[in-house]
Formats: structure tokens, C-alpha cells, sequence
């Protein structure tokens, strides 16, 4: 269905969980955050017939997000539940790649679409670092995995100053051998993330540019996504920049959010959102509809990420990311 400034919204980002297995610290504090109990999590049935009152609305695309999707019990098989369900013509996941390797034939077979894979650091002690405990083998091992079963692999990396910005180059490389899309990502002032620290992509740009001066923009359509790609003619593989801080992506944004506990974000700057438990207990797809048609058309023109006060205060593992 169209939103009021008559952009076609087709996509919706599930987050399944508020847990997760690492720690990054631009997203989640080193103690965690606060368990939210099991039964206010939504469960997979629940999600289910949400999502079959967002696909009656047209939207068809799903992205399975967190926290970490990958630890909830389950994921796999709900990820093939909704894949099959009539009339979703997408499902994708973004993971930190921890778990991949074991589940990956699950997805594989589940139908996946797509797996972007969350990743800022190719060496060992920054990966460890950025993420609080993380294991770089393991999901570097999920991504070859991933890229060898023939499943469409995206990278998100994020990018700050004077921790990671000289590994631009070996990400862009990474992208050109493996035949991959890498996406630096700005950081935005969700959660624990300080824009201040992140490179901006116009700089980042004239890096890769310096490096690979034959990059050019490439305007092949691709992924649901706001990213904006550049590739080498004649080479597998491309870089997308999402400037999530720098470049207003929001005259084409396409998605509303739905949160592990089912409230529905119209937009990722703003902490509103609509609460489908009351629509979830009367057991009725119209009511559903309703609500997730009101979300629709409550969308704003635009992020406001510049001005502190009216940005959500939730972290992203709560929102999904
Ligand atoms: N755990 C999964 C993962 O890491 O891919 C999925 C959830 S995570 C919240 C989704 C994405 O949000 C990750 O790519 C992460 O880098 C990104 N993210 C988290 N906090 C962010 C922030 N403040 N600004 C920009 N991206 C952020
Ligand atoms: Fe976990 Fe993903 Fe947040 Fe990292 S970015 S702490 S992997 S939810």
C-alpha cells in the first residue's frame, strides 16, 4: 500500500528477538540490557498472522532481524513457515554471522533470500573488540559458506574513525574476490551509536575512489534497501554506501518495523509506534489490518536524526535494526 507522501511501503523488518550473543558496543551496552520475559516476546504464531495481514496489504518482503536472530529457538524453522506463506515473495536475514555455519542448510532450505552479515572488523582483536567476545572465524566461516551454497550474501560494516577506517580497502577488496555487495553503513544516533565517531560516506567514497579509481555508479536495481552502489565494470561484486546521516534515503524508504514484543515503528528515527497486542488478543485480521495500515500512513516525510530530542531512545536490538 502507498503511505501518504505516496511511497509504495512492500517491506517489513521482524525483529524476533531482544537477545543476542555479542555486544557491539555502538549497540548494546557490555552488561546487556534488561531480559524482556518470554511471554512479552511475540510468539512465532502471533508473527505469523501479523505477517499475513501485512502481506494482504501488499507488503511481501520480510527481513529477519534482533537482537540476533539466530538465537532464538526456532528462527529456522519460522523462517521456512513464512517463506511458504502465500503470497511472501521475499524472506531475508540479518545476522551477525556467529551461529551461521551450523544453521546455514536450515535457511538454505527454509528458502532464504538473502543474508546480510554484520561485520566491522577482518581482524581478530578489533572483531573482538567492536562486538564484546565475538569469534572473526566463525563468521567469516558463515560467509563462505553462505556465498559457496549460492545464497545472495550482503555485508553491513560500520565505519569509525580511527578504529576501523583503514580496513575500508580490504572491505572493498573482500567484496571484489568473494563477488559480494559490501555496505558501509553511518552510524546513526540509535542505541549506543555516536555519529560523531563514524566516517561519513562522502569521505569513505573518495577513499575507495582513490583505490579503485574505475569505480562508478552503478544504478542496477537491487535489494529493498536505501543503499547507493558502485561498482568496477567487467567485476563481480559492489560497494553500497547506506548514508544513513549524510544523505536523506527517506524519499524512497519502503518498510515499517515490527518490535520482538509487537509494537509497529512507521520510522526508525522516531521512537512512535502502534501497539498490535489489543488487535493480536481480538483474534480479527481486520483489526490487524488496521493497524498496520494506520502505521503505513502515519510514516513521516523524513528521519530527524540531527535534532536529539525526538530520536528513539530505544536500543537497536529492541527496535531491530
Ligand atoms: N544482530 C544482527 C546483526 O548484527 O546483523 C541483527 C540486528 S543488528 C541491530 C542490525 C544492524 O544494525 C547491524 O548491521 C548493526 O551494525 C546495525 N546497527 C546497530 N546499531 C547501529 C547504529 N547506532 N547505527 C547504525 N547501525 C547500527
Ligand atoms: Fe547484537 Fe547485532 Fe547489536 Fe551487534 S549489532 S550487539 S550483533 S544485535
Amino acid at each position: 500500500m502507498r503511505d501518504q507522501f505516496n511511497r509504495e511501503i512492500d517491506y517489513m523488518r521482524i525483529s524476533i528477538t531482544d537477545r543476542c550473543n555479542l555486544r557491539c558496543k555502538y549497540c548494546m551496552p557490555e552488561e546487556g540490557i534488561q531480559k524482556v520475559p518470554m511471554s512479552r516476546i511475540l510468539t512465532y504464531e502471533e508473527i505469523i498472522r501479523i505477517c499475513e495481514a501485512a502481506v494482504s496489504l501488499g507488503i511481501n518482503k520480510f527481513k529477519i532481524t534482533g537482537g540476533e536472530p539466530l538465537v532464538r529457538r526456532g528462527c529456522v524453522s519460522f523462517c521456512k513457515e513464512l517463506r511458504e506463506m502465500s503470497g511472501v515473495q521475499q524472506v531475508t536475514m540479518t545476522t551477525n554471522g556467529q551461529q551461521l555455519e551450523e544453521l546455514l542448510d536450515g535457511l538454505a532450505d527454509a528458502g532464504i533470500d538473502g543474508i546480510n552479515i554484520s561485520l566491522d572488523s577482518l581482524k581478530d582483536d578489533r572483531y573482538k573488540v567492536i562486538t564484546g567476545g565475538g569469534d572473526l572465524r566463525k563468521t567469516l566461516i558463515g560467509i563462505e559458506a553462505a556465498v559457496s551454497k549460492g545464497i545472495k550474501t550482503k555485508i553491513n560494516c560500520l565505519i569509525q574513525k580511527g578504529f576501523n577506517e583503514d580496513e575500508v580497502t580490504d572491505f572493498a577488496k573482500m567484496a571484489f574476490d568473494l563477488g559480494i555487495d559490501v555496505r558501509f553503513i553511518e552510524i546513526m544516533p540509535i542505541g549506543y551509536g555516536r555519529p560523531d565517531n563514524g566516517l561519513s560516506n562522502e569521505i569513505l567514497l573518495q577513499r575507495l575512489k582513490d583505490d579503485y579509481p574505475r569505480l562508478t555508479l552503478d544504478s542496477a536495481p537491487r535489494g529493498n534497501g536505501p543503499a547507493r552502489y558502485y561498482s568496477i565494470p567487467g567485476r563481480k561484486g559492489s560497494i553500497g554506501l547506506i548514508s544513513a546521516m549524510n544523505n536523506s534515503f527517506c524519499g524512497s524508504c519502503n518498510r515499517i518495523r515490527l518490535t520482538s514484543q509487537g509494537t509497529i515503528k512507521p520510522c526508525l528515527c522516531y521512537e512512535d509506534s502502534l501497539d498490535l497486542r489489543p488487535a493480536l488478543e481480538s483474534g480479527s485480521i481486520e483489526a490487524l489490518q488496521r493497524v498496520l495500515s494506520d502505521a503505513v500512513l502515519s510514516k513521516p516525510a523524513g528521519h530527524a536524526f540531527e535534532n536529539r530530542d525526538c530520536v528513539e531512545r530505544r536500543s537497536m536490538v529492541e527496535i531491530g535494526g
